[in-house]
């Protein structure tokens, strides 16, 4: 492949050379966590696979705008046009203001991918703080006559854009296809015809999150928000637009039919899909339980692990993948992506000891070039990964005195894997406790935790792990005897 970044574009379903709107900038939007329950690992997979793509845009000199919104209204229970809004729902059962539930989870997001060095987006906008921004595009969308008015609700009327437009063009779907799948749920008697979904949907009495509108009292539909939040930061036509594949249909294909109806033009130039994280098999979900939680890992604590797990040996675990392949979790798998990430991290340290010699006994500009033509290729990962092993046992041949290096090769081939490994990867060192005066001071209290629980004080062994933990310092128990990571 010729040293040019391609890109598989969902909407074409082929991998198609990368050309930017405006020559060294990308504009790129990802639909973000609607902050309503903790992050799952497969949401982090989500998020974590953008963020590689954007430190590769990065790195290959773009200037990129990168936007990740935060779902705080809209997105309600099953993803569908009615029932409760999740964050309302969640602050009834807490018996919490919304914007409690929204602040406590998006603490925890942040935290969560800071814990895996995942890079905060240029700018991270609320679907809240847009709510004049939705009603305007609900505004123009009437004007132009592909949305009615019914009962203080606004829908998108998807046939009426078919008689020029092409709803079902982003996952391949035919609607008439569509319209015998749609069962006739209540409150679809609203709408003209199934597949219409909502831009406005007046709020009913228990419906807390609500705006005033010149419809009715009512809160935006989830998939306007999207549309809101990027076009005004990225403009009308922009580059990349990106979310898990379960939000192909119908979340993005409803982006598209409402950005084309209110610009006349199709907002995004390359649709980027990344794949599942399963667990057993399924698809790891917050309705089904089917989940894993990013401090469980950390921490070790569930039945699934035989072990607590540094968050970038995880990520390295996720980037051994690549981004539009399926991933199915299990510990063993984690205990083999450890095993690399150490070898991988002990090479680059060895690199720093290594003495040059008169001449190369291996080519590594080719070995440099093969981590290009990996990451060009619709950003492959595991192919880089791989390629990066190559160098891996010409370190180790050149430590045990089975090879040369010369020394401007030394510095190139450093570098290179040190942008690749940190910067691209967005890998850095896990720390285990091997920090002398941390785990001096460790031992110490372990060793006063180990004294309470012999004594039974339960609440005394109880409150150190508590707030260690809140530290980023989790204990985990086992037979060998108590170990602790670091984070
Ligand atoms: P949500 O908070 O439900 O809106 O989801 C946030 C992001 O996580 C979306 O881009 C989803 O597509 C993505 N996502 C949800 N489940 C998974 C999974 N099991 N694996 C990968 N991504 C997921
Ligand atoms: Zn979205």
């Amino acid at each position: 492949m010729e040293n040019q970044l391609h890109i598989y574009n969902t909407l074409s379903g082929e991998k198609e050379v990368f050309k930017p709107i405006v020559e060294k900038h990308v504009g790129m939007y990802v639909c973000g966590p609607t902050v309503y329950s903790d992050v799952h690992l497969g949401n982090c997979r989500t998020f974590i696979s953008f963020d590689m793509i954007y430190r590769y845009l990065l790195h290959s000199g773009y200037k990129v705008r990168y936007v990740r919104n935060i779902t705080d209204a809209g997105h309600l229970e099953n993803d569908a046009d009615e029932g409760e809004d999740k964050i309302a729902q969640k602050a009834r059962l807490e018996k919490l203001e919304p914007m409690e539930i929204v602040q406590k989870y998006t603490v925890g997001f942040r935290e969560v991918m800071r814990l895996f060095n995942t890079l905060p987006p240029s700018i991270e906008p609320t679907a809240t703080g847009h709510i004049i921004e939705q009603i305007e595009i609900t505004k123009n969308i009437l004007e132009k006559g592909l949305a009615y008015v019914s009962n203080g609700s606004v829908y998108f009327d998807v046939e009426k854009f078919n008689v020029n437009g092409d709803y079902g063009m982003l996952s391949g779907r035919k609607t008439d296809e569509l319209i015998s799948g749609t069962r006739d749920l209540d409150g679809q008697s609203e709408k003209r015809n199934p597949l219409d979904f909502a831009l406005w949907k007046k709020a009913s009495p228990s419906h807390i999150m609500h705006w005033p509108s010149p419809w009715s009292i009512g809160f935006p539909g989830w998939h306007l928000e999207c549309t809101a939040m990027s076009t005004k930061y990225l403009g009308d036509q922009f580059d990349i637009h990106g979310g898990g594949m379960d939000l192909k249909f119908p979340h993005h294909e409803c982006e598209i039919a409402q950005g084309k109806s209110a610009t006349g033009k199709a907002p995004v130039n390359y649709w980027l899909h990344a794949n599942m994280l399963t667990l057993n098999g399924k698809k790891m979900s917050k309705s089904t339980g089917n989940t894993l939680l990013p401090e469980e890992l950390f921490s070790g604590n569930n039945n699934l692990l035989s072990k607590a797990f540094h968050p970038m040996v995880v990520r390295f675990f996720m980037m051994q993948a690549h981004y539009r392949s399926i991933l199915d979790f299990s510990s063993e798998a984690l205990v083999a992506s450890e095993k690399g990430f150490i070898k991988l991290m002990t090479a680059l340290a060895d690199l720093n000891a290594i003495k040059p010699a008169a001449s190369s006994s291996e080519n590594a500009d080719s070995m440099i070039g093969s981590f290009y033509e990996a990451m060009n290729d619709d950003f492959n990962t595991p192919v880089l990964i791989a390629n990066m092993f190559e160098a891996v046992t010409y370190i180790n041949k050149i430590k045990d005195g089975n090879a040369t290096i010369s020394a401007p090769d030394l510095d190139k081939l450093r570098s290179a894997l040190h942008a690749f490994v940190f910067d691209v990867l967005g890998l850095r060192e896990a720390k285990e406790g091997n920090d002398s005066k941390l785990e001096a001071v460790m031992q110490v209290i372990l060793e006063i935790r180990k004294k309470a629980r012999d004594e039974k004080d339960w609440a005394t062994s109880d409150l150190l792990r508590d707030r260690l933990s809140e530290a980023g310092i989790q204990i985990k128990d086992s037979k060998e005897g108590v170990t602790y990571t670091v984070q």
